[in-house]
C-alpha cells in the first residue's frame, strides 16, 4: 500500500501511523483499521492528509482525510473530521484485484476535491451539501417539517405536544391530519415564518464552532430576497414572542431545496429579523422533511397526480391492489366503492388481512392505506354502484378518472352505456381470466367516444362473448367447494396483482395525458394450469406469443353504445 501511495503525483512522503492513532475520532468513527500519513504538496505548500482503510477494503473505498479540516476554510465535500467525500460508494464497482489502482485513483480524486475547493471552483456544490453541514452544527436541534415549500414568504406555525418533538406546519389542519392527534391531547402553538431564498442564492455553511450572528442572518435573508418577498417578510415581522422560529429554504443546484431552521430565544420587543430586534440565543434547527413535495418524489411517486380525483369501483382482489398502487403512485384522494364485506375466503388473494375480516372492504382499505401513507385520504362508499348512483352518493363529473374492477360484466355493460349518455371522464374497465392465462384493462371515453366495453361484447350465436378473451367461448370456470353459495373463479393473488398493475399503469398514463385514444391492454400468461384443467384457449390467445398485447382500435363499427351515426 505504502509503495502504491508513494507513486502518486504530488505525494512527498508516506508513513504508516501508529495503531494508537486509530483511537482518534476521525479514524474511530469510521472504523479505520489501518492508516497512513501522507504529505502532499498543494500550491507549493506541504499539507498533511490521512489515508485509512476499513477491514472490508478493497471491497469498500478507502477514506481520505485532511488532517486539519478547516486549514483552507470550509470546503465543499470536506467534513468536520477531515473526511473528503470524493465518490459515492453507491453505484461504484471496485476492481478488487487491483488494490494499488483503487488507492491511487481514490487519492487523486480526493486531492482534486480539495484543489477545487481552495480555488472556489466547486463552491456551487455547497448548495447540494448545505443540509449535511447544517445538520452537524454544534447545539443543533431536530424539528420535523410538513410545510409545503413554495416561492412565497409565508406565515407558518410551530406545534409542540408536551414532551414531544416540534413540528412546523402550514396550518393547524394539516398538522392534525398528519399527526392524527387525538382531540384531547393538548399542544402549544407558536407563529413562525417560512422564507424561500431565490434560485441562485449561494451561502457558505457556518463554521461548526462559530454559528452565525444575528447580523449575518439578516444579511443572508435581506441581501438575497426579491423585492416582493422582502415586503411580504416585513409585513410578517409583527410583535414577536419570547421565542421565534424561521424556516429557510435554499434551492439546491441539482433539484429541489434544502430546508433549515433557526430559533431565536430571549427575543426583545421587535422580531430578530427587524433591525431593532435582539435575541439572547440563536439555535440552528436541522429539519427532517415530511412534506409531500419531498416524500412523494423520494418514494418514486408522481407529484403531478396529487390533485387528481379517482373513483375506484370494486375492492376485490384486483381492486384492492389497484387502490394500493394508485395511492403509492401519488393519488392522494381516492374514492372507493364496494358493498361487500371481507370474509375468510377472500384472505389469500386480497390485499387486506385477518384484521379486517367482517368489515366492509372499503372501510378496511381506508384503514389500511391511511395507516401506512401520510397525506392520503380514502373516501369509502359501502354501496353497490346502482345504489350509489341513484342516491347521488357519487357524481361522475367529480372525478378525473374512473376505474371499474367490479368483476361483474352485466353491471359494467350497463355502466358503460350510462357513461356514454353523459359527460364522463375517462373510464378504465379491468378484469382477469381464470387460471392465470391473462388480464385486461380497457380505456374508454378518453378523448373520443368511439370504443367502449360493449364493443367487445357483440352477440354471436345468441350468446354474448368477450372478443378480448383468452379462453374459448362456452366454458364455465366457476368452481364450488361447498355448494352453490361458495362459487368462485380460480385465480391467484399474483394474477390479481398483475392485472392491477396493468390497470394502474394505464390509469397513471391516462391521468398524465400520455395516452390520446381509447385502447385495450392485455397481459397474456402461462396456460399450463388452464390446459391441465381441460379448458380451451381462444384464437386471440393462440394468435400471439407476446406477453403484452395492446390494441388501439378495438372499437366495433356498428356498436349500439358508442357508434355515432354520421350527421347529414
Ligand atoms: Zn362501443
Amino acid at each position: 500500500m505504502k509503495e502504491a501511495l508513494e507513486t502518486c503525483l504530488l505525494v512527498k512522503s508516506v508513513a504508516e501511523l501508529h495503531p494508537k492513532r486509530l483511537a482518534e475520532p476521525w479514524a474511530k468513527d469510521r472504523f479505520v483499521c489501518r492508516s497512513y500519513k501522507l504529505v502532499i504538496e498543494l500550491n507549493g505548500v506541504p499539507v498533511d492528509f490521512y489515508f485509512g482503510v476499513k477491514k472490508s477494503f478493497p471491497l469498500s473505498l478507502p477514506y481520505i482525510f485532511l488532517a486539519q479540516w478547516d486549514s483552507f476554510g470550509i470546503l465543499p465535500h470536506v467534513e468536520t473530521d477531515g473526511y473528503i467525500c470524493y465518490a459515492q460508494e453507491d453505484g461504484s464497482v471496485l476492481d478488487f484485484d487491483d488494490v494499488a489502482g483503487i488507492a491511487q485513483e481514490a487519492l487523486s480524486r480526493a486531492i482534486q476535491v480539495v484543489v477545487d475547493g481552495i480555488s472556489g471552483k466547486n463552491h456551487q456544490d455547497f448548495l447540494d451539501e448545505f443540509g449535511a453541514y447544517w445538520d452537524r452544527l454544534k447545539k443543533v436541534k431536530f424539528f420535523t417539517s410538513i410545510v409545503s415549500p413554495g416561492d412565497q414568504v409565508k406565515r407558518i406555525h410551530l406545534y409542540k405536544v408536551k414532551g414531544g418533538a416540534g413540528y412546523l406546519a402550514d396550518d393547524e389542519q394539516s398538522y392534525k391530519k398528519y399527526r392524527k392527534i387525538k382531540p384531547h391531547v393538548p399542544w402549544k402553538h407558536y407563529p413562525a415564518i417560512y422564507i424561500p431564498l431565490p434560485i441562485g442564492t449561494v451561502i457558505t455553511p457556518p463554521h461548526p464552532d462559530k454559528f452565525w450572528e444575528l447580523l449575518d442572518i439578516r444579511k443572508i435573508v435581506f441581501d438575497n430576497l426579491r423585492a416582493d418577498q422582502k415586503s411580504e417578510l416585513l409585513s410578517l415581522l409583527t410583535k414577536p414572542h419570547h421565542e421565534e422560529v424561521i424556516l429557510l429554504s435554499l434551492p439546491r443546484a441539482s433539484d429541489g431545496e434544502t430546508l433549515f431552521g433557526i430559533k431565536f430565544k430571549g427575543v426583545n420587543h421587535e422580531h430578530p429579523l427587524h433591525e431593532a430586534g435582539r435575541a439572547s440565543e440563536i439555535i440552528p434547527l436541522a429539519i427532517t422533511r415530511r412534506d409531500k413535495e419531498y416524500l412523494l418524489p423520494r418514494g418514486g411517486s408522481n407529484l403531478a397526480l396529487r390533485e387528481k380525483r379517482v373513483l375506484l369501483l370494486g375492492c376485490g382482489s384486483v381492486g384492492g391492489f389497484i387502490a394500493n398502487e394508485l395511492t403509492r403512485a401519488g393519488i392522494l384522494r381516492l374514492t372507493v366503492l364496494d358493498k361487500d364485506v371481507l370474509t375468510h375466503e377472500n384472505l389469500f388473494r386480497h390485499v387486506l388481512g385477518k384484521k379486517h375480516v367482517g368489515k366492509n372492504k372499503v372501510d378496511g382499505i381506508k384503514d389500511d392505506i391511511e395507516g401506512r401513507l401520510p397525506f392520503v385520504e380514502v373516501l369509502p362508499i359501502p354501496l353497490s354502484l346502482e345504489n350509489a348512483l341513484e342516491s347521488g352518493k357519487i357524481k361522475i363529473g367529480d372525478f378525473d378518472l374512473i376505474i371499474s374492477a367490479l368483476g361483474n360484466v352485466t353491471v359494467e355493460l350497463v355502466f358503460s352505456k350510462y357513461i356514454h349518455g353523459i359527460d364522463s371522464p375517462p373510464v378504465i374497465f379491468t378484469w382477469l381470466e381464470p387460471y392465470g392465462i391473462g388480464g385486461h384493462a380497457l380505456l374508454t371515453r378518453n378523448g373520443s367516444k368511439k370504443g367502449c366495453l360493449k364493443c367487445l361484447y357483440q352477440p354471436e350465436d345468441g350468446d354474448l362473448r368477450c372478443r378480448a378473451s383468452f379462453a374459448e367461448k362456452g366454458q364455465s370456470f366457476a368452481k364450488n367447494i361447498n355448494g352453490c353459495r361458495n362459487v368462485f373463479t380460480p385465480f391467484g393473488s399474483l394474477d390479481a396483482m398483475k392485472t392491477a398493475e396493468l390497470a394502474t399503469r394505464l390509469a397513471i398514463a391516462t391521468l398524465n395525458g400520455d395516452i390520446k385514444t381509447n385502447l385495450i391492454r392485455s397481459w397474456r400468461g402461462d396456460a399450463t394450469e388452464f390446459l391441465k384443467n381441460g379448458k380451451k384457449l381462444s384464437s386471440r390467445y393462440s394468435a400471439s406469443n407476446d406477453h403484452f398485447i395492446e390494441e388501439a382500435n378495438y372499437h366495433f363499427e356498428e356498436c349500439p353504445v358508442c357508434h355515432e351515426p354520421e350527421t347529414v
